[in-house]
């Protein structure tokens, strides 16, 4: 099976993502990974991602698509995929599509892991008093939220209309978001 998860910063889309790769023995597809992988061979679009990663903004959807294409077209991986912080447009989401129809494999599973800025506040809040973390990236976690928010609302649209989507409530604890997750794939 094929799986989609995202959700703004903060929801824990990570930590769901790789709880589902060591249950259902899937690779997980991160585009951060890959386009930071780029970056670390020094390959010929390396520098070019470095500055795009370093100004905070996103990669073009034409690095991103090459990217995908080589890990969807992977024999060993076929029909083990799951995909973390990608798609980010409807572009990217309409090319997903695109490639996994041409090598003759669909998305089973969307999911949306739907967080509120209280709870993230919150989650920071906690981790502050147990790891005695310093506050500085509270605010930067906020603004990516908003920003991501703002920038995903048409791939929301677009997968929401699909009967493979599932709205994940990411405002409850972290082993019952996980639960939730595994019973629907269990099916
Ligand atoms: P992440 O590890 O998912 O937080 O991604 C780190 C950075 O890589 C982001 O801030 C973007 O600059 C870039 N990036 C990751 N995934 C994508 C994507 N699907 N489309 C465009 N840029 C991306």
């Amino acid at each position: 099976m094929n799986v989609v998860i995202f959700g703004p910063p903060g929801a824990g889309k990570g930590t769901q993502a790789l709880n589902i790769v060591n249950k259902f023995a899937l690779y997980q597809v991160s585009t951060g990974d890959l386009l930071r992988n780029e970056v670390k061979n020094k390959t010929s679009i390396g520098k070019d991602i470095e500055n795009i990663i370093s100004k905070g903004d996103f990669a073009t959807d034409e690095i991103v698509n090459d990217l995908i294409e080589k890990v969807i077209f992977d024999p060993q991986k076929r029909n083990k995929l799951i995909f973390d912080g990608y798609p980010r447009s409807l572009n990217q989401a309409k090319n997903l599509d695109l490639l996994l129809s041409k090598s003759s494999q669909k998305i089973d599973f969307i999911f949306f892991l739907n967080v509120k800025k209280e709870t993230i506040i919150k989650r920071i809040e906690k981790r502050k008093i147990l790891e005695n973390r310093a506050d500085d990236n509270t605010l930067t976690l906020l603004k990516r939220y908003d920003t991501y928010m703002e920038t995903t609302k048409p791939v929301l649209e677009f997968y929401s209309k699909k009967p493979n989507f599932y709205e994940i409530d990411g405002d409850v604890e972290i082993h019952e978001i996980y639960r939730k997750i595994e019973q629907i794939l269990s099916v």
